[in-house]
């Protein structure tokens, strides 16, 4: 019996509910700021804090941020949106409503494809809301149920939000947290959200386990076995990490019940992180539970044009394939150099005015690398990038050598926020006339890659090789023994 148990193949399914934070100046109904504040509710006004006879605006912004990630999901977007109450009564929420959207949603049917263990796989969007974050609630002494006393902020309350809703196309914790990731790549390159923002990304994740037999050849489950499955909601999920810990968890604790003959509780859970498990909050509310209905103080908004006059830019996916067709970079180089818009638009700055290799190699390993070593990003170095498109430049028209704009320019940038030229300067490290001798080397290097790769290995002759180079270089004037050492620092 407890072998055939442990046979028993079970499939896992998920769809995601992913809440993210646009990035605005001001909340989605009134003028407030969306900045975080040390003080709590001091960015409040009496619409978000729902005083009596207050109405909602709906901000621009908001809508124009949810309309480019529609396009961006390749979802339609309706002729006409409509706004919902969600009616609940929870001190996070001033109004006992949260403005939402419901059958008319922003953004309708789209999709995003994913890499997932080398295969691409494409999970569909159901649909993305606009609607108003509620307050924050801070427990004092103790969780939910032991505090003393709670807190709340409305410093959170009416900062807009997008809530994408998947199709139950997750056939395991990896796939989420890979969707994720390039979910949070794409919001990035259009630039309305902001991950490094706590909080911006909240995720609820639905799981089920269904009957191996069940799932097509293509991966496709009936939809009568996706409805009759029992599934509990994790929510509290706040990063991709995150999200694959939590669900796998969840998958094993669901599989595990099943195949001890005991059914799955339909119910909310909530992922405890500090624990690593998934604890039972509640029994699911039924939508009937939360009273929709329309929104009578904010009229419909038709939105079907906005989608033409709206441009994102060009997406992570496509500008990857672009960098390889047109500058020629492999796979590597032209993954670290789209990982953020940023840096895409840094390097096609650097490659088009010197070149396309040299910018790579400078802004794929040299700058990546040593800000990477330094715990920063290239957001920390904004305002230097100009210094450093000098240094290339420095480079490239060989008033440096590469070994030293490396090892001693860059490093000095960083670590002293000094500007190239100086420190070429103070460091007397500009190539003049005597350093004939010192670019007949550099030439050397770059025209002998076999005998660089022969010394790298270790051959011993090939140093004499290039000494043989850099003589003729020189028409004989330089030292050899002086060529032989220059060489081994330059190789080192
Ligand atoms: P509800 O009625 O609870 O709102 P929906 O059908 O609207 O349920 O779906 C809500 C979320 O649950 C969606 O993200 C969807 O992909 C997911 N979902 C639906 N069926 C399943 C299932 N059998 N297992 C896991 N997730 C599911
Ligand atoms: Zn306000
Ligand atoms: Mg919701």
């Amino acid at each position: 019996m407890a072998q055939r148990q442990e046979q028993l193949d079970l499939a896992v399914v998920i769809g995601l509910e992913v809440h993210v934070q646009l990035e605005t100046d001001t909340k989605i109904f009134c003028g407030c700021s969306t900045e975080p504040a040390d003080e709590p509710n001091t960015r409040t006004c009496p619409v978000c804090l729902g005083l009596p006879g207050a109405l909602p605006v709906l901000n621009e912004a908001a809508v124009e941020a949810a309309v480019k990630v529609g396009k961006a999901l390749d979802a339609s977007i309706p002729e006409e949106t409509r706004f919902h109450r969600k009616n609940y009564y929870y001190p996070d929420l001033p109004k006992n409503f949260q403005i939402t959207q419901y059958d008319d949603p922003i953004c309708q049917d789209g999709e995003l494809e994913c890499p997932v263990g080398g295969e691409r796989r494409t999970i569909r969007i159901r649909r993305a809301h606009l609607e108003e974050d509620p307050g924050s609630l801070k427990h004092k002494g103790g969780s939910i149920d032991t505090a003393e006393y709670t807190l709340v902020d409305y410093n959170r309350a009416g900062v807009p939000l997008l809530e994408i809703v998947t199709e139950p196309d997750f056939r395991g914790a990896e796939e989420v947290r890979a969707f994720l990731a390039k979910l949070e790549e794409v919001l990035e390159y259009l630039g309305v959200f902001d991950a490094s923002r706590d909080g911006s990304l909240r995720v609820d994740a639905n799981l089920s386990v269904v009957d191996g037999d069940d799932v097509g050849e293509d991966g496709s489950i009936a939809e009568d076995v996706l409805e009759d499955a029992n599934r509990t909601e994790v929510k509290n999920i706040s990063s991709h990490k995150g999200a694959e810990k939590a669900l796998s968890y969840e998958a094993t604790r669901q599989k595990n019940a099943v195949r001890r003959g005991r059914e799955v509780e339909q119910e909310t859970r909530h992922w405890d992180e500090s624990r690593g498990i998934t604890v039972s909050m509640r029994s699911k509310e039924a939508e009937k539970d939360y009273r929709y209905f329309g929104e009578a103080d904010l009229p419909p908004l038709r939105v079907a044009h906005w989608k033409d006059e709206i441009a994102i830019p060009e997406l992570p996916d496509a500008r990857r394939k672009r960098f390889h067709e047109q500058y020629g970079l492999g796979a590597e180089a032209a993954d670290k150099l789209t990982s953020t818009k940023q840096v895409a638009d840094f390097y096609e700055d650097v490659a088009e005015a010197f070149d396309p290799d040299l910018a790579a190699t400078w802004v794929a390993d040299e700058l990546l690398g040593e800000l990477n070593y330094r715990d920063m990003d290239v957001t920390d170095v904004e305002s230097r990038l100009d210094e450093v498109s000098r240094l290339v430049e420095l480079v490239a028209t060989d008033e440096i050598t590469a070994k030293n704009a490396r090892e001693t320019v860059l490093r000095t940038m960083l670590d002293e926020e000094t500007d190239p030229d100086t420190i070429v300067e103070e460091e007397g490290l500009g190539k003049t006339g005597g350093d004939e001798v010192a670019q007949a080397v550099d030439e050397a290097i770059e025209e002998n890659p076999d005998a660089v790769a022969d010394y790298h290995a270790g051959e011993g002759g090939a140093i004499n090789f290039l000494v043989g180079q850099v003589m003729q270089k020189t028409g004989g004037s330089a030292d050899p023994g002086d060529v032989n050492q220059l060489l081994r620092e330059e190789l080192s």
